[in-house]
């Protein structure tokens, strides 16, 4: 698993021009089915990708928090919201709040999450491929190739199946 985890960006690189023409196309023209096709091929890969040797999302880039998600974990820590997000957060160029480092200060050395009960609602969602009309989501998904193993064949899948 490391060593296509080390390959990614540049597998992604590679096929970054292909991918791009690939969902220029999707958009266009959704399949009837994308919805029910993705939840297939999400539920397919996650059956193989075990996340607990991996976590590589955790590792290179973090979550958006949203107040909710502030507000939820801050309680899980018996801090106040304000106080949390001064320990753990920061706003980005775009005004959203981030964490302040990566690894992610709450992945311990087995790759668990410690905060796994009350975590970012984009990390239970990542890397979003069961997301109904994925088509939409299409550039995050472009970059999400190159940091996710299992976006990245999901991705490889979809081109040969539709
Ligand atoms: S979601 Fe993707 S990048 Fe994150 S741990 Fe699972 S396989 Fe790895
Ligand atoms: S909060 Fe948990 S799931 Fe989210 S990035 Fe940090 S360690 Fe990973």
């Amino acid at each position: 698993m490391q060593e296509f985890i080390d390959q990614l960006p540049k597998l992604a690189k590679d096929k970054h021009n292909e991918n791009k023409k690939f969902f220029a196309k999707l958009k266009k023209k959704p399949p009837k089915k994308l919805d029910e096709t993705m939840q297939v091929l999400h539920e397919e890969e996650f059956e193989r990708t075990d996340c607990l040797e991996c976590a590589n999302c955790c590792k290179t880039t973090g979550p958006l928090f949203t107040d909710r998600d502030v507000e939820r974990i801050a309680k899980f820590f018996r801090m106040k919201p304000q106080k949390f997000e001064e320990t753990y957060l920061r706003r980005d160029e775009d005004g959203d709040l981030v964490l302040q480092e990566v690894p992610c200060t709450f992945l311990g050395a087995d790759n668990y999450c410690s905060i796994y009960e009350v975590r970012p609602k984009a990390c239970r969602e990542y890397p979003h491929t069961d997301r109904k009309k994925f088509q939409q989501i299409s550039n995050l998904t472009l970059k999400n190739v190159g940091i996710c193993p299992a976006a990245y064949n999901i991705v490889e899948k979809m081109k040969a199946m539709l």
